[in-house]
């Protein structure tokens, strides 16, 4: 019988969850498994979700709009899914405990080619993503947080209740990281809609964009042609998606396999 995986999302379609997933479970010899797309609106998310282990799955990562919805309907959580209020990872346990976790923090931390401790550092949006992202900063032991956002009363909520400090007008920092989705989609306004200057960006400064786009954003070209150390979403991605991938499997996830598979697929977009 295969064991099965998968993505839960509302629209899922999208997501290269299923291409690293399924290249770990090659790469660590797991042919028995399979990652799959779960297509779920949100009023149907809990019912199908309580069926799942049923049918043979183990866990789920769940995105956009299930975080919260995830946590709320797990039986237990790691202290980090409920510090930051949302989930990403859900396991099923061979107990029936449904376990929550949100491995965006530890993807994160893992992707940043910098030691955070003791940094400035600014969070850009305070959707779920800004939110795990000052989480891990914060526990990492950065000097500071700041956080901007578009919409500045939801900054306000998230720096309430997971820390850092809300700026309008931010200062310099040594590591940016945009959490907004700015950059996503060509319709949308450039980065220089945000609150950073390129020019400010140069050797020993630090730029992470969650938004992951084949080719890579405009906001990572500028900060390399200037000089500074870059993450991309894919990598951050791809760090999240190994962090899931061993706690339902209990094996290491080769982030070669994974990476290689979103740049192909990238590639030939
Ligand atoms: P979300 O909860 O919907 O939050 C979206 C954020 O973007 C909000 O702060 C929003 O500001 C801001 N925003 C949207 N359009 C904007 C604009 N035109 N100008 C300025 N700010 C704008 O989404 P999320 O879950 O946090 O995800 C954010 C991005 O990160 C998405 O692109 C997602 O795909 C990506 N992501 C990547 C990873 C990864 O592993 N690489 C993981 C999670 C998410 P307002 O509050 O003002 O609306």
């Amino acid at each position: 019988m295969l064991t099965y995986l998968g993505v839960a999302g509302w629209p899922v379609a999208h997501s290269r969850s299923p291409a690293i997933q399924n290249a770990a479970l090659a790469a660590a010899g797991l042919s028995g498994w399979r990652y799959l797309k779960l297509p779920l609106p949100p009023e149907r998310f809990a019912e199908v979700v309580r069926a799942l282990p049923a049918a043979g799955f183990r866990g789920i990562n769940v995105t956009i709009p299930h975080k919260e919805a995830a946590l709320a309907l797990a039986d237990e959580a790691t202290a980090t899914a409920a510090a930051v209020g949302a989930a990403n990872t859900l396991t099923f346990e061979p107990s029936g405990t449904i376990h929550a976790d949100n491995t965006d923090v530890r993807g994160l931390l893992e992707a940043l080619p910098v030691d955070p401790a003791g940094i400035t550092a600014l969070v850009l949006g305070a959707g779920g993503a800004a939110r795990a992202a000052v989480h891990a900063l914060v526990g990492a032991g950065a000097a500071d947080v700041m956080v901007w956002n578009r919409t500045r009363e939801r900054a306000e909520r998230l720096v309430a209740e997971v820390g850092g400090r809300v700026v309008s007008a931010p200062e310099r920092a040594s590591l940016v990281v945009n959490c907004t989705s700015v950059g996503l989609r060509e319709t949308d306004p450039t980065f220089k809609s945000l609150p950073i200057d390129a020019d400010t960006f140069g050797v020993g400064s630090y730029v992470a964009d969650m938004v992951y786009k084949p080719g890579g954003t405009e906001l990572l070209a500028a900060a390399k042609r200037r000089g500074a150390t870059v993450t991309t979403g894919l990598e951050i991605l791809v760090a999240q998606g190994a962090a899931s991938f061993e706690r339902w499997t209990g094996q290491t996830a080769s982030h070669e396999a994974m990476l290689a598979t979103v740049e192909d697929r990238a590639q030939h977009r």
